[in-house]
């Protein structure tokens, strides 16, 4: 088999960054809030502040295992 391989390399262009070789969910610039729009970067805000708010959620109920039912 001596087929010399000439493949057709498929060019990716990241949306964000506009770099060819990787694509937008894949961009090294992801959390690159100067590459971000004002809406992307809100939603990733939202979204670090949402991480946290699980976190301190999993801390509490790791603390508060027999939560009171108040409920009659
Ligand atoms: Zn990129």
């Amino acid at each position: 088999m001596a087929e010399t391989s000439i493949v057709k390399k498929e060019t990716v262009i990241c949306y964000r960054c506009r770099e060819a070789g990787h694509k937008k969910l894949e961009c090294p610039k992801k959390f690159d809030i100067q590459h971000m729009t004002m809406e992307e970067c809100e939603e990733w805000m939202q979204q670090m502040a949402l991480d946290k708010d699980i976190e301190e959620l999993l801390e509490n109920q790791k603390n508060e295992e027999d939560f009171p039912v108040s409920n009659e």
